[in-house]
């Protein structure tokens, strides 16, 4: 499980997160929306420490990673266990970010034969498994500019499957897309979620967070301005800001 406490972050004298609490237990699909400049990418930075917290506490498995009276720096506080909670916290970004030189498949390889030393051939063996389950098993010995957009998403997400991780933390991860490649993504990701994958999901597709998730939570400057199941917060809204959301994006 993993729970975040109060996260604050301040960018010079602007405070883009104003204390966050979210909790997201095994099998949970957490959808995260929000306007643009809400905040969405810099909490979710903030889980990992792509981005250093500047108040609040995050438990990973129950121990906490957290800021003792006298220390600045949550990071450097807690070097030795955010390296651990990285390896099992996956990150799937808007833009791929795939190694251009390597293959697909070393891609996939990547991380688990050189951040966790497993042996070459069971690591070959899993990759080859992973890319079938995304659907492109054929184009391993391609490189990244030889797929389309979809492709690499895809590619993205079998490698952070690779890393078996607990949690995968998805930011916007169709929004690169043409269209048409939309749906190719999301349909890996409902299978992720059908196997009771832990999603935190920052999204614009309102369809797929509706159907997908366990939860939903809406951002506004900083804040969670709402949130609920799926059919409070899409059918039922209090706050007159998520109201509004809706209906722009619908
Ligand atoms: P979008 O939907 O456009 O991706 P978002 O909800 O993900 O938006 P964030 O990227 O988290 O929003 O940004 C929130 C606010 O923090 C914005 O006002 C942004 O300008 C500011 N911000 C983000 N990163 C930095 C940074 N490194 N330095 C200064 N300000 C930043
Ligand atoms: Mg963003």
């Amino acid at each position: 499980a993993l729970e975040l406490n109060d996260i604050h972050k301040t960018f010079g004298d602007v405070e883009v997160l104003k204390g966050i609490s979210l909790k997201a237990y095994d099998g949970d699909v957490i959808s995260i929306l929000g306007s643009s400049g809400s905040g969405k990418s810099t909490f979710l930075r903030c889980i990992n420490m792509l981005e250093n917290p500047t108040k609040g506490e995050i438990i990973f498995n129950g121990e906490p990673l957290s800021l003792k009276p006298g220390e600045t720096d949550l990071v450097a506080a807690n070097m030795k266990q955010l390296t651990q909670m990285r390896q099992q916290i996956g990150f799937v970004f808007q833009s791929f970010n795939l190694w251009p030189h390597m293959t697909i498949l070393e891609n996939v390889m990547e991380g688990p034969a050189n951040v966790l030393k497993r042996p070459k051939n069971e690591v070959k063996a899993y990759a080859e498994h992973l890319l079938n389950k995304v659907g492109i098993a054929d184009k391993k010995d391609m490189y990244p500019s030889q797929l389309s957009g979809g492709q690499q998403q895809r590619v993205a997400i079998a490698r952070t499957l690779a890393m078996d991780p607990q949690v995968i933390l998805f930011d916007e991860p169709t929004s690169a897309l043409d269209p048409e490649l939309v749906g190719e993504v999301l349909g890996v990701m409902r299978n992720l979620a059908d196997e009771g994958r832990t999603m935190l999901i920052v999204t614009h597709e309102m369809n797929f967070a509706r159907e997908v998730s366990s939860e939903v939570v809406f951002l506004h400057q900083g804040l969670v301005e709402e949130k609920g199941t799926p059919t409070q917060v899409f059918e039922n809204p209090q706050s007159e800001r998520c109201k509004g959301f809706l209906s722009s994006t619908f």
